[in-house]
């Protein structure tokens, strides 16, 4: 508990370091990151953007972090994580709370904590290689085949 007070009160005081290199975080509005800013989305951005592209979004109206910093090679992984994620319950083999269920399993992780967005490397690699297995065992096409082999 006291190691996360203590991180919670360095993010107050706005001394977030970027996991990647150290270097300082910035609050700082989307504008040149997203192509299209309009909703008027606010990130917290590592201070050598663009050399480092390490970056996370806030829930809409706070300060608060949606999940870890990412850089680009994560953030790519994570798209590609719920696209397999995704056809779970789109392939009609789960609803949407099982296909959760299956995720926060899959990670050893509780339901709070089962988004794609809070994962890392590792888990990502994971839900990719079971969503993959869970749908080739029951004989779904797996769309964006060669866009998804990488
Ligand atoms: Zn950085």
């Amino acid at each position: 508990m006291r190691r996360k007070t203590r991180i919670d009160n360095a993010r107050k005081r706005n001394e977030m370091r970027c996991p990647y290199c150290g270097a300082p975080v910035v609050l700082r509005n989307a504008d040149g990151i997203y192509r299209d800013n309009s909703s008027n989305t606010m990130l917290y951005v590592c201070a050598r953007y663009p050399a480092c592209d390490a970056y996370v979004r806030t829930h809409p109206g706070t300060t608060t972090p949606v999940g870890e910093m990412a850089n680009g090679h994560l953030r790519a992984l994570r798209r590609m994580a719920h696209r397999y994620f995704d056809q779970l319950h789109q392939a009609g083999y789960m609803n949407k709370n099982e296909a959760y269920r299956w995720l926060a399993a899959t990670i050893s992780a509780p339901m709070s904590q089962a988004h794609i967005g809070c994962l890392g490397e590792y888990y990502c690699r994971q839900v990719i290689s079971r969503s993959k297995a869970f749908l080739e065992a029951r004989g779904v096409g797996i769309r964006n085949r060669e866009e998804m082999s990488a």
